[in-house]
C-alpha cells in the first residue's frame, strides 16, 4: 500500500492534471444539491443535469417538492435510472426537511443519512459542497483509483476506502481532494480504458504497470 507521503505525492499530481476539478451537478443552493446528488445514485451526472433544470424550475423549495405530485415529478426525472424509487424519495426527503428541518437543509452527516435516499456518500457530497465541512465522499471513481493506486487495499470496503483516505490526507484536503480524484477516475483513469500509457502516475501504479506488461 502506498504510505502517506507517497498517497500525497499521487494526489499532488492529480491535482496539476485537474487543477479545476469541482462538483458537476447542476445545482443553486444546498437544497437543489441534496436533490442533484440523490438522483445521481447509480446514474451519470451528464443524465442528472439535463433533467434537473425542469425539475427545479417546476419544484424549486422543499414545498414545492412536497406538495408536487407523483406522477410529476417521475414526468421530470423519467430519463434518469430507478426514477420511480428517486421520485419518491426526493418528496418524502423534502417533505422531512419541512416537517424536521424548518425547510433547510442539515449539515450533520447524522442528520443527513436520517433523509429518505440519503445514504453515507450523499450526505458527505453536501457536507463538503454546500456547507464547505471536511468530507470524502467515495463514489464508484474515488474507489477505483484508490485501489488502481493501491492507496487502501483491493478488498476494502466503500468505508474503509474512506477511512484510510481520511487517515492518509490532511482534513483541509478532503473535499478537493474527492473532486480531484472524480476528475482523475471519470477523465483519466478511466473504469474500462484507463490512459495508462500517457499516465504522470505509472511509475508508482502497480495496476498500470502489470497492465502495460500486458500490451
Ligand atoms: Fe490509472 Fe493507469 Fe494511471 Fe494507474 S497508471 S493511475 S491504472 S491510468
Amino acid at each position: 500500500m502506498l504510505s502517506k507521503e507517497k498517497t500525497m505525492e499521487a494526489i499532488e499530481i492529480m491535482y496539476e492534471m485537474f487543477p479545476d476539478a469541482e462538483c458537476e451537478l447542476i445545482h443553486k443552493d444546498p437544497f437543489q444539491l441534496l436533490v442533484a446528488v440523490i438522483l445521481s445514485a447509480q446514474a451519470t451526472d451528464v443524465s442528472v443535469n439535463k433533467a434537473t433544470p425542469a425539475l427545479f424550475a417546476a419544484y424549486p423549495t422543499p414545498s414545492a417538492l412536497a406538495e408536487a405530485p407523483i406522477e410529476a415529478i417521475i414526468d421530470k426525472i423519467k430519463t434518469i435510472g430507478l426514477y420511480r424509487n428517486k421520485a419518491k424519495n426526493i418528496k418524502a426527503c423534502a417533505a422531512q426537511l419541512l416537517e424536521r428541518f424548518n425547510g433547510e437543509v442539515p449539515r450533520t452527516r447524522e442528520e443527513l443519512v436520517s433523509l429518505p435516499g440519503v445514504g453515507r456518500k450523499t450526505a458527505n457530497v453536501v457536507m463538503g459542497d454546500a456547507f464547505g465541512e471536511p468530507a470524502i465522499a467515495v463514489d464508484t471513481h474515488v474507489e477505483r483509483v484508490s485501489k488502481r493506486l493501491r492507496i487502501c487495499k483491493l478488498s476494502a470496503s466503500v468505508t474503509e476506502v474512506e477511512d484510510t483516505l481520511m487517515r492518509k490526507i490532511p482534513k483541509e484536503l478532503w473535499v478537493k481532494t474527492h473532486h480531484t480524484m472524480i476528475f482523475f477516475g471519470r477523465y483519466h483513469c478511466l473504469a474500462r480504458s484507463p490512459k495508462c500509457d500517457i499516465c504522470p502516475l505509472l511509475y508508482m501504479c502497480q495496476e498500470g504497470k502489470s497492465r502495460m506488461n500486458k500490451i
